[in-house]
């Protein structure tokens, strides 16, 4: 196969991967003993956690900033965002942000790693643990994030990816017992895998689209309520680089809140923003004006 890309897709991806297999079975057989461990301090870790690593972490910092480079910081802080990122359990930034820009460039098309067009259950959870799925070759991966390929702490966090969630394991055992870990590692990165994965599966099915894109990705508010603002979805495709994807007020979008905290903290800059002049009806999206700004 001369281009690596084409590995993606359902066909390429044969046989069951064991290793990521039993991690999500074990994942969610925790989860599900959670429910007999009820605990609200180990409940309230959870939700906490479920914020840390879903908003702070792949929100703002694997999907926005890494990937989209949709606005600028720091590297302290792009580096603390990235750690946060790794306890969503999702894989390191290399292997994520490769991915997840791979999905751009081939979306609901051949080469698409998760396209529902695929089938439902593949896009959602089936890519994950088929074939090759979390651990694809680095040097296959690199051609598409050069960006990151060339900054050590990237490198080393993606080989040690599962290092940060096993720290918090061990505090949150220390700190509260079996209860606090069942909550705060099992339940909660359990449910926040499912939040990211229907905005692979959901949000390339079920929604409205704002904007004709080439894809079949929607903006679904269920599933934006669920992951921070990701289920803004076609707003997504149809302006990658916004740090901003819920575009009018009724389209909340707890990640760009964060962003604009960061800015106000002097955190954040060169913030990319689209703009839609003039919010209309969705019947009516081919009428849409919009336009790329920086903040
Ligand atoms: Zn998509
Ligand atoms: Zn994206």
């Amino acid at each position: 196969m001369s281009q690596p890309s084409l590995m993606f897709g359902r066909k390429y991806q044969q046989g069951v991967n064991v290793l990521t297999t039993v991690v999500m079975t074990a994942f969610h057989v925790g989860a599900v003993a959670a429910l007999f461990f009820i605990d609200a301090g180990a409940i309230l870790s959870a939700v906490v956690l479920y914020a840390v690593a879903g908003m702070l972490g792949i929100g703002m910092g694997y999907h926005r900033l890494l990937t989209h480079r949709s606005y600028r910081t720091h590297p302290w802080v792009e580096y603390f965002l990235t750690i946060c990122g790794t306890l969503a359990l999702e894989g390191g930034p290399i292997f994520w942000v490769a991915t997840h820009r791979i999905h751009h460039q081939k979306s609901d098309r051949e080469g698409d790693p998760h396209t529902p067009r695929e089938g439902t259950y593949w896009a959602h959870m089936g890519w994950i643990i088929k074939g090759q799925g979390l651990h694809h070759n680095p040097d296959a991966l690199a051609r598409y994030v050069p960006d990151l390929a060339r900054d050590r702490f990237h490198v080393l966090l993606t080989r040690w990816h599962w290092v940060p969630q096993v720290v918090v394991g061990l505090a949150l055992l220390a700190f509260g017992g079996v209860a606090y870990v069942l909550w705060g590692i099992a339940f909660r990165t359990t449910f926040g895998l499912h939040c990211t994965w229907l905005v692979n599966s959901a949000t390339h099915l079920w929604g409205r689209r704002r904007f004709a894109t080439r894809d079949d990705s929607t903006n679904n508010w269920w599933v934006a309520m669920l992951s921070f603002g990701e289920g803004w979805h076609n707003n997504h495709h149809a302006h990658p680089t916004s740090a901003r994807h819920g575009l009018v007020w009724y389209e909340f979008d707890l990640n760009w809140i964060g962003i604009q905290t960061l800015r106000r903290l002097g955190l954040a800059w060169d913030i990319k923003v689209a703009r839609i002049a003039q919010a209309v009806p969705y019947e009516e999206n081919d009428r849409l004006e919009v336009d790329e700004a920086v903040a």
